[in-house]
């Protein structure tokens, strides 16, 4: 074991430079899980949190704002790539805590696969912009010239991240990641038992040198006075136990200061096994590989692993003999730097005791051991001698059995290693599961479930009565038992949090956790002015059109199709003239489509329809004729149509009536990485009354510079 004077104080990174404490500063020992060698010492003593914080809500929000949304998620992409190239040298410091190579992929592997998820779906769903419009406009006057909608800009202050110690580097890359995306510098406060984990990740992401300046912060040790230093410019999102995010709750910041906080906390997770899926099913076998390997892996310190098992009562010690079954024959405990171990240690000796203590309150309440002991278990060293060890913090699987499947210990206490509880439920007439979905929610608020079952009866009944309760629900059956990522992933595109003990938050959940920082405020003015505001043309705006002087075109202005994206502006429109449709144009598309659909061939049929005056012409012939109208045919710099969104028909066309597009720039998006880029067309068709016939947008992609065909 090393000797204390040897032993280095993991650093922390504070305004952009690595900070350390003096020497005789008060710190905590941080120690191999599996051996309990000291390999650092951790201390923040002396860190002046105030001047982080005033870093970050200045020379990082400076930094970050002069970055889009699509650059900033450029950057992410460029992080992802460059930490993948380091993830070994952090495999090798992850060992330490007590995690297998599986678990370190969860961690490492699973972080990195965050960053570059935001970075894709960021510049996919989100403008190249600063502001984001966040649904329709309303229309807030009889004449237009009022209108109200929302928007989203970025909170002027820190995304504070505050981290339990089971995953240091995928717990605060997916934290950071929503944030960056948004604009907001983050500052990380990992555990302390395992932040020096977080602190090797941190270190490589400054040494890439891609992030732009005060955008990351870490404070390595305890800051018990951080939320001292917030107001409501600020957000605290945070991971551990449920009592500290209480304390945290109520701190007075929080509680009258108005600074954002958000937690994910302690969660009782249910599998519920349907009464169809019994041994020799496909879905039992799911179901028992399901648990095992949420008991197993990260030790069970997941904060997603499978707590209760609920069964039905029939099937209890099928069940039962199952998992025991699978854990004998699979998992190996000892230091994952040995080959062949299957499950680590826990992460610290205090973490050890903390869940044996549960247990043994558990068993003190009712329930009963049915597999595993709580006795030392012998262990694989990482030498590969096998033996009972005193320093590292070991553990066997443990499943409890309950008699009373509604004793309060079972669902209220959390033994966060690798613990599950067998729980049996009845069905009653006619299949109805509701005492499963009951005993599922006296978790009272979880994380995620899992509802195993084929019959769809069963899984509508199980999910519709358990959803309110979780953040997540899986269901598995024999069609994704292969494809699932599995019970205990949480994935970045989807919701990861819950409601009630679970904490209330949402880390993750796709472009949802990046507005999480980000305001919403609600804009009302004229359409110039929202037009201004967002950078995204508003019906009514001035706006510039070539085209039929007659319908609002500017003599000598040019066609928009001819400007490149450095030429083109919002508001830049054409309007054509009127092209009239007769019953040979109607029965010509017809023909030629085979679309013979009654209202556009049969004019008896058509007239009694209570929608049209007789026979109509095709929307679809409309659509076409537009882009006739409105299209600028010689080559030029825009490449291709990719589509139409929000296509509407409003005033159907007889046969004799005439239609006009007017086509105007509503939002231009030039892609970070190539020489074009989106430009989004609204489209309106009107008749020879001005009444509106279509309304829909065009999506092009135009060239910045006019190159290709000049
Ligand atoms: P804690 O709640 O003790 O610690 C979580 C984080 O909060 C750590 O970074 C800790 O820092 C910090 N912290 C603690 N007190 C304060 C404070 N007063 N002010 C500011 N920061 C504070 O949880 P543990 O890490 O010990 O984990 C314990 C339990 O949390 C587990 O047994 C499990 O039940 C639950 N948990 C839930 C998870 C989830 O995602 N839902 C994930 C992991 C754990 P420091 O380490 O420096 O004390």
């Amino acid at each position: 074991m090393a000797t204390a004077t040897s032993i280095e104080t993991v650093p922390s990174y504070i305004q952009d430079a690595w900070w350390t404490p003096a020497d005789g500063a008060r710190s905590t020992d941080a120690r191999d899980a599996s051996t309990g060698e000291v390999l650092a010492r951790v201390s923040a003593e002396g860190l002046d949190l105030a001047a982080a914080v005033h870093h970050g809500r200045t020379v990082g929000q400076a930094a970050l704002g002069t970055l889009t949304i699509h650059e900033r998620a450029l950057k992410l992409r460029e992080l992802a790539a460059y930490l993948n190239g380091r993830r070994e040298e952090l495999y090798a410091i992850s060992a330490r805590t007590g995690a297998t190579k599986i678990d370190s992929m969860v961690d490492i592997d699973g972080g990195i696969g965050v960053l570059f998820t935001f970075s894709s779906k960021g510049r996919r769903e989100l403008p190249n912009a600063n502001v984001i419009v966040d649904g329709p406009v309303e229309v807030l006057s009889k004449d237009g010239s009022f209108i109200g909608e929302h928007i989203y800009t970025r909170i002027p202050g820190v995304a504070v991240q505050i981290n339990a110690f089971n995953f240091p580097v995928w717990g605060m890359l997916e934290k950071f990641a929503p944030a960056f995306i948004a604009g907001v510098p983050t500052i990380v406060k990992p555990a302390t038992p395992s932040g020096y984990l977080a602190e090797a990740a941190v270190r490589a992401i400054v040494e890439s040198g891609i992030l732009p300046a005060g955008s990351l912060q870490l404070i390595s040790g305890s800051a018990r006075n951080l939320l001292d230093q917030l107001d409501y410019r600020d957000m605290v999102s945070f991971t551990g136990s449920a009592s500290t995010a209480n304390l945290l709750k109520n701190h007075p910041n929080v509680a009258h200061g108005g600074v954002r906080f958000t937690s994910e906390t302690d969660s009782l997770n249910a599998a519920i096994l349907g009464p169809d899926a019994v041994p020799g099913t496909p879905e039992f076998d799911a179901f028992i590989k399901s648990v095992v390997t949420e008991m197993t892996v990260k030790a069970g310190q997941k904060c997603t692993s499978i707590r209760r098992a609920i069964v039905p009562n029939g099937l209890r010690q099928a069940v039962i003999d199952a998992i025991g079954a699978r854990i004998t024959e699979r998992v190996v405990v000892g230091d994952p730097r040995a080959a062949g171990v299957t499950m680590g240690a826990l992460a610290s000796l205090e973490q050890l005791a903390d869940v044996r203590s549960a247990v043994e309150t558990m068993l003190a309440a009712g329930g009963e051991l049915a597999f595993g002991s709580l006795d030392a278990p012998r262990v694989t060293r990482a030498d590969g001698t096998v033996d009972a060890v005193a320093d590292g913090a070991f553990m066997s699987p443990v499943l409890l059995s309950w008699a009373d499947a509604e004793a309060p210990a079972v669902h209220a206490l959390e033994a966060f290693g690798p613990v599950t509880s067998v729980l049996g439920y009845d069905t009653h007439d006619g299949g109805d599961v509701s005492e499963a979905v009951r005993l599922a929610a006296l978790g009272a608020g979880s994380l995620v479930a899992t509802v195993c079952t084929n019959d769809p009866g069963v899984a509508r009944q199980m999910v519709t009565g358990i959803a309110a309760h979780h953040g997540r629900v899986l269901v598995l059956n024999r069609e994704d038992a292969r494809t699932s990522t599995g019970h205990g992933s949480p994935v970045p595109h989807l919701v990861h949090g819950g409601p009630g003990r679970a904490g209330g938050g949402e880390e993750l959940g796709g472009i949802r956790s990046v507005k999480h920082h980000m305001q919403r405020t609600a804009i009302q003015g004229s359409p110039n002015m929202l037009t201004a505001v967002t950078g995204v043309w508003h019906t009514g705006a001035d706006r510039t059109a070539a085209g039929s002087v007659e319908f609002g075109a500017v003599a000598g202005a040019v066609h928009p199709f001819r400007k490149s994206l450095a030429e083109l502006r919002i508001g830049d429109a054409f309007a054509s003239g009127l092209r009239q449709v007769t019953l040979e144009d109607i029965t010509a598309f017809a023909n030629s489509t085979e679309d013979t659909f009654y209202a556009h061939t049969n004019a008896a049929a058509a007239e009694r329809n209570p929608f049209f005056p007789g026979i109509v012409a095709h929307g679809y012939l409309l659509v076409s004729w537009a882009a006739g109208l409105f299209v600028e045919p010689e080559p030029g710099p825009v490449l291709a149509n990719y589509g139409l969104e929000n296509l509407r028909f409003i005033t159907p066309v007889a046969a004799g009536d005439s239609i006009r597009v007017t086509l105007t720039a509503k939002k231009i998006t030039p892609r970070v990485t190539d020489e074009y880029g989106e430009v989004c067309w609204d489209a309106i068709l009107h008749n020879q009354d001005g009444e509106i016939v279509a309304t829909y947008d065009v999506l092009t992609l135009v060239e910045k510079e006019d190159t290709l065909y000049k």
